[in-house]
């Protein structure tokens, strides 16, 4: 398939931007226009005037908005009936995943019908942009991102990587 590559021209940086203090008024005025019209809104509805509504801020965490059904969340690994995780560490979300923030070993599995399993398999949920590819690309249906779950900072990087273990807390 023939690419196309159109060049892009930088706009030119005239004086006004270079000094940056327009640019800066810009921006105040952009957000007191918008800090006053919504001001105007809320004191238009206390008034019982019919107006458009005004923007609300979500009070997060004391009282998280309602997720939708499709929301990707939290991933989880799931089990088996026998309680071992149902990954086959074929690593095809590893190989998918565009933030690189899965890392999967595999060991020989005992039983007889699968070739594979994880023997640690982690996601380092600092790095992960929650695009679901990993769960579109499983072929066993082992991993999914629908615990309703997005409480997941950490005080330091090492205790966003979430192991085998803490994957199947709710598998
Ligand atoms: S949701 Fe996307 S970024 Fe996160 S682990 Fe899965 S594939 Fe990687
Ligand atoms: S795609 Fe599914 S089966 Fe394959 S390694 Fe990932 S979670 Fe395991």
């Amino acid at each position: 398939m023939a690419v196309t590559v159109r060049p892009v021209t930088r706009p030119e940086r005239d004086l006004a931007v270079q000094v940056y203090i327009v640019e800066v008024l810009k921006g105040l005025g952009v957000t007191f226009r918008h800090f006053f019209v919504n001001l105007g809104r809320h004191a238009a509805a206390l008034a019982g005037v019919k107006a458009a509504p005004g923007a609300v801020t979500i009070q997060y965490p004391e009282d998280p908005p309602a997720l939708g059904g499709r929301a990707r969340t939290r991933h989880r690994i799931l089990r088996r009936s026998d309680g071992s995780p149902r990954c086959t560490a074929c690593l095809l979300c590893e190989t998918i995943c565009p933030a690189r923030c899965i890392r999967i070993t595999a060991e020989d599995s005992p039983a007889v019908v699968i070739e594979k399993r994880a023997k640690t398999f982690e996601i380092d949920l600092g790095l992960c942009v929650f695009c679901g590819n990993c769960v579109e690309a499983c072929p066993v249906d082992a991993i999914r991102m629908d615990t309703g779950d997005l409480d997941i900072p950490a005080m330091d990087r090492r205790s966003m990587i979430w192991d085998l273990e803490k994957l199947m807390r709710d598998g």
